[in-house]
């Protein structure tokens, strides 16, 4: 299959499931992305151990943030359908605010 995040090894923060890695067209400063390492289309399908793994990654980018640009708050974004990336591949996008 010809997906870029399945490729993707250059993340910034990972763990055995999912990496997390900064937005290449970034919204905010510190935009970043989280993704399953394996190809999981939407978030209802990750298995209860990759939704973990997420949500620990969410956790510690948070961290990685507050120490790097001190955001005063963060948005969280779980889009559903894109038509950028193709074929889909589930990110979660973390966008810090000031
Ligand atoms: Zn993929």
């Amino acid at each position: 299959m010809d997906c870029t995040y399945c490729q993707r090894e250059d993340f910034v923060l990972e763990n055995k499931l999912a990496g997390a890695f900064f937005s290449d067209k970034p919204r905010a400063k510190g935009d970043m992305l989280i993704i399953p390492k394996a190809h999981v289309e939407n978030f209802v399908k990750l298995s209860p151990k990759q939704k973990a793994a997420i949500d620990q990654l969410i956790f510690l980018t948070k961290k990685y943030l507050d120490q790097k640009y001190q955001p005063s708050h963060y948005n969280l974004v779980v889009p559903e359908e894109d038509k950028i990336t193709a074929p889909k591949h589930l990110y979660i996008n973390l966008v810090p605010g000031y």
